[in-house]
């Protein structure tokens, strides 16, 4: 996760709550990508502490550091070089097809950084660096993985160096792939949308989140009782959807529960659930933020456990390419 502005509801549903389960059963590593936020300009004291705020956001949600290993990209140079490998191994034509780089540059795309257009390559080796085979992400950064892919098994033929790198897979998981802004049922939300209303921020307190929930933008009718009935309907479609995440059920359930109801039905009571499994994260968040020196302790055991796997990784790749 990129550690630029405040972490929500999205980051949380979409990628930080599946973590939790994933950390069960899989050596995990979970990374605050500080160098991708440098893709677009940002203020290095506010940079350094939404680092800290993003690591504090994992460790507060339930990221256990015993267990999976969070540490933050810059710290580990290996990530630096191997992209500079793949760099040589991607083609332009691949990257032109990048969706999110359309999204983010806009019209104006001369303008940007090549580091913006180069990004998914630098994320293709946060994953190759660890032979990572499974990338939990949400719908959005699916294409990017494909790309991963894509480079992992073009390094592979173009060196001869066959199975080296194992082709990544997105692991895209759980009712809650892509959580639309409250504003906006067709708009992703996210933490550059203009309208804080947009989003549920997880340093939000719980006045705060029932105020937002109370705002979030709604349709005339009444909720339907099927999930046929929510075709049209994004809005409806996107609280049903929070509520069926942070309450574990499918959205079916949750669509039968609230059918025929009004919306002020649903949002008290998402209100009230938001607030029962924010809370807590929120709490836990401020107690590790109030102590930076303990974070700053974590991430560097994290990004020592980090190089020492990455080190090997890529004294393998400097020796296939030639290097020394
Ligand atoms: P970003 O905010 O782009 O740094 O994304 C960090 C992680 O959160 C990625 O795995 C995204 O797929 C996920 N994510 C971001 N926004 C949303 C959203 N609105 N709904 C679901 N997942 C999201």
């Amino acid at each position: 996760m990129q550690p630029t502005g405040n972490l929500h509801l999205g980051n949380y549903l979409g990628a930080i709550r599946n973590w939790l389960k994933l950390q069960q059963h899989y050596d995990c590593l979970y990374c605050v990508v500080d160098m991708h936020a440098i893709t677009l300009p940002q203020d290095p004291a506010e940079l350094r502490a939404a680092t800290r705020s993003v690591a504090a956001a994992y460790f507060a949600s339930g990221v256990d550091p015993k267990r999976s290993i969070v540490f933050n990209q810059s710290q580990v140079p290996q990530h630096a070089e191997l992209a500079w490998v793949l760099n040589c191994v991607g083609r332009l034509g691949w990257l032109d097809r990048m969706t999110q780089f359309k999204d983010k540059a806009g019209k104006n795309s001369e303008r940007h950084s090549v580091g913006l257009y180069v990004y998914p390559v630098l994320m293709a080796a946060d994953i190759l660096l660890y032979k990572g085979t499974l990338v939990p992400v949400g719908d959005d950064q699916k294409q990017h993985v494909e790309l991963a892919r894509d480079i992992a098994g073009k390094f592979n033929r173009d060196y001869n160096a066959p199975d080296f790198f194992p082709l990544p897979e997105p692991m895209i998981q759980g009712p809650a792939t892509r959580i639309m802004s409250l504003r906006d049922g067709t708009k992703k939300m996210s933490k550059s949308d203009e309208s804080d209303l947009s989003r549920i921020n997880l340093t939000d307190d719980a006045a705060m989140i029932a105020a937002k929930i109370k705002k979030a933008k709604t349709d005339p009718d009444g909720l339907p009782s099927d999930i046929e009935g929510l075709k049209g309907r994004p809005e409806a479609e996107n609280l049903l959807s929070i509520f069926a995440a942070l309450s574990d059920e499918t959205l079916g359930n949750v669509v039968q529960r609230f059918g025929g109801q009004q919306f002020s039905a649903l949002k008290n009571a998402l209100a009230d659930l938001t607030v029962s499994v924010l809370g807590p994260i929120n709490a836990d968040m401020r107690r590790y933020l109030a102590d930076p020196a303990e974070l700053d302790r974590q991430l560097k055991a994290g990004c020592g456990r980090a190089r020492d796997l990455a080190e090997p990784v890529m004294r393998d790749v400097r020796h296939i390419v030639g290097f020394n």
